[in-house]
């Protein structure tokens, strides 16, 4: 399902605001400005890391975490990321216009830059939610399983594959998410080539087993950590619940007392079902999505 958001509307109105774009060293400028050079190894490549933020109250959440992430996703693709103080400041500038009612996503990019050299290209982008994530949100999502064709430690041992780092190399993973809506489902649940659930192109899974919240552990599989299940599991236990990483299949999901997908966009929405079969019902998930502190 696309975390695409909506397109702003015209009417007068409108308290969706348009698209905010924030380049590193100029400010902001306008959304439609070109600010990519053509031979962007970011554009001709895929070379090149993100971060994908939440806004809530107008400020971002879970910045410092997002800011280590991308610093280890730098270090893996031996990429120059400027300082965390310089990420901050051109996230604070992206924010400063941004109507804190209107929860939004802010992207934050870094591109190996000009293929003749040059500095890495850096720039952050603010949109609000899109209306089918927030429908998720409120009625769960059905996920189709697809083999990634790797075993679950192959990452482990092949650095190369960048397990573990946000790359914008997101081709397929919107190609696996485009394949699973033509098989009617609305996401994609990665499969390892021996069977075990892996995570989401966008999104990390989480399931219930009695009062133990598990996920999937991310050294040993090269999955991204995600922040918000990161965040979810180092609370947990101030409500009742116990944690832990461990392997699992798609077909023992269906025995869990609830499955969902996490990231910072969507926050936590329920699968309802996971190749036609259908998941228990999960009687958690507003506790999870207000311990997290999203709106339904
Ligand atoms: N896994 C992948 C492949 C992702 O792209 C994302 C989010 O973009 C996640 C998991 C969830 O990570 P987070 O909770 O940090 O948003």
């Amino acid at each position: 399902m696309s975390d695409q958001p909506d397109p702003p509307t015209s009417s007068a109105e409108s308290t969706v605001p348009g698209r905010i774009v924030a380049v590193l060293g100029r400010g902001v400028v306008p959304a439609t400005e070109p600010i990519l050079r053509a031979d962007d190894l970011g554009a001709l490549r895929g070379d090149g890391i993100f971060e994908t933020v939440h806004i809530r109250g107008g400020r971002p959440w879970m910045l410092r975490e997002h800011l280590d992430r991308m610093s280890r996703s730098a270090a893996r693709l031996e990429l120059a990321l400027p300082s965390p103080d310089a990420l901050t400041d051109l996230v604070t500038t992206a924010l400063a216009e941004w109507p804190p009612a209107v929860e939004g996503a802010l992207r934050l990019v870094c591109t190996r830059g000009p293929e003749t050299g040059g500095d890495v290209t850096v720039y952050a982008t603010v949109t609000a939610i899109a209306s089918t994530v927030l429908g998720s949100r409120r009625n769960g999502i059905t996920v189709a399983t697809a083999s990634l064709g790797f075993a679950a430690d192959a990452r482990q041992r092949a650095p190369w594959l960048l397990g573990g780092a946000k790359t914008v190399s997101y081709a397929v993973n919107m190609a696996s998410q485009r394949w699973a809506m033509a098989q009617g489902a609305d996401d994609v649940l990665w499969v390892s080539a021996d069977g075990y659930a892996l995570e989401g192109p966008t999104s990390t899974l989480v399931w219930l087993t009695g009062s133990t919240l598990c996920t999937v552990p991310a050294e040993a599989t090269g999955i991204l950590a995600g922040t918000t299940a990161r965040w979810l599991f180092d609370h947990a236990t101030d409500v009742g619940f116990d944690t832990d990483e461990r392997l699992t299949t798609p077909g023992a999901l269906a025995d869990a007392d609830g499955v969902w997908f996490t990231s910072s966009v969507r926050g936590v929405v329920e699968i309802r079902a996971i190749d036609g079969v259908k998941m228990r019902n999960a009687t958690d998930t507003e506790r999870l999505r207000s311990l997290l502190g999203y709106g339904a």
